[in-house]
């Protein structure tokens, strides 16, 4: 096995879950997001855990992800949020994923190749656009819609949905939105049920809104980054602790590479390329086996530390494709193949986790874990 890996502590995940369960009614739903490999931790893996521990949905962006999962025996349903092509209308269905709907035209798709696959009560679930801008149907529309799901007669209306622009985000003028959002997704719902027609399902919610917007938690919730140890933007530890709320979260992932060589450099001498630093004096430098290839991205470059037995050693010059340089300067301890933590659990070694990466780095944890490539290998922990 390559010596850079990512560790899935499995035993965490289901952790955060039940975290989440304490913080929410008996009788709500869980829909947890495994799009995008279940943001870089391994969505089969994930996904096993997560059904065995008795998630009721798990939620994908992209048919080929959904049968992923089918394929490796997943059986609980899956949503799918984001549309796909009318080409891949044909999988979906046979897949037996579940797409949000809101346009006749793509109603329609789906009605057509639910029948031609003989299959009745296919679900749907309608995706109201509240505010966030991105999918969805206005809220005068969404009576008409779900009449005319319930008319393609093979469809079934399972549940109607909608998703927050701003729930972890704390301050007044947000949580006001959030509050417009909610309010304006339940006069869409209060518009199906005048057509006398049944909604199912009511889901908002993702990592941040069912703590910070009150009401928004309904009959499911949708959580991602929580689910993989991470706080959500502004709803973080010092927020739940204000709040007086419990919601004790513990990373998934740790991500750690190894030491190859250790190298002398005298002053003077430059690392890497660009020649973007050179030694102050005789020092030593680490090569460590992960690039921006396996997800260290360049512009971690400047602030990037990595825990070596315990201490941070800086990144030096500019992260390669492969490699990266830390100095560990001419007396430290580290020895060859020692392993590198870049960031994780503190029981792995690391001094800093994929949040403190991301704030460094002016990003969110999301990108930091998503963008772990394929190519490094996930060691799985029961
Ligand atoms: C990704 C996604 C989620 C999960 O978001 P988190 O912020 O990770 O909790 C929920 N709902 C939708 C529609 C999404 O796209």
């Amino acid at each position: 096995m390559r010596a850079t890996k990512a560790i899935i502590h499995l035993n965490n995940l289901e952790h955060n879950i039940l975290e989440l369960r304490k913080n929410i009614n008996k009788d709500t739903k869980i829909c947890v997001a495994v799009k995008a490999d279940s943001y870089g931790h391994g969505a089969v893996e994930c996904s096993k855990r997560l059904e065995k521990i008795g998630v009721d949905f798990l939620a994908v962006a992209a048919v080929e992800e959904g049968m992923e999962l089918r394929e490796n025996n997943i059986t609980i349903p899956i949503l799918m949020l984001s549309l796909c092509t009318p080409e891949e209308i044909p999988l979906a269905v046979k897949y037996k994923i579940t797409p949000f709907v809101f346009d006749k035209e793509y109603i329609q798709l789906f009605a057509d190749e639910v029948k031609r696959q003989n299959i009745k009560n296919y679900p749907v679930h309608l995706a109201v656009d509240s505010g966030m801008g991105r999918i969805g149907c206005y809220k005068e529309e969404a009576g008409e819609l779900a009449k005319y799901i319930s008319c393609t007669e093979v469809l079934d209306l399972e549940g109607v949905c909608t998703h927050f622009a701003v729930s972890d985000c704390c301050d007044c003028e947000s949580n006001k939105f959030s509050k417009r959002q909610l309010d304006y997704f339940l006069e869409a719902v209060e518009n199906i049920r005048k057509e006398g027609i049944e909604p199912g399902i009511l889901h908002a919610s993702s990592s941040a809104a069912f703590i910070n917007v009150k009401g928004s938690e309904l009959n499911m919730i949708r959580p991602g980054i929580v689910a993989y140890g991470y706080y959500a933007g502004d709803v973080n530890k010092k927020f739940l602790e204000e709040n007086n709320i419990k919601l004790e979260l513990k990373p998934v992932m740790t991500f750690e590479t190894q030491v190859s060589i250790i190298r002398n450099f005298e002053k003077e001498q430059s690392v890497g390329y660009g020649r973007t630093w050179k030694a102050n004096g005789k020092t030593k430098i680490a090569v460590l086996t992960a690039g921006y290839a396996d997800g260290l991205l360049r512009k971690f470059a400047p602030f990037l530390e990595v825990a070596i037995n315990g201490k941070n050693y800086p990144v030096r010059g500019r992260i390669c494709m492969d490699q990266c340089m830390v100095e560990i300067g001419n007396d430290s301890d580290v020895k060859r193949w020692d392993k590198a933590v870049i960031f994780g659990l503190k029981e792995d070694g690391a001094l800093q986790t994929a949040q403190d990466i991301a704030d460094k780095a002016g990003t969110i944890s999301y990108e930091v874990t998503s963008l772990i490539t394929k190519r490094v290998e996930r060691e799985y922990i029961e």
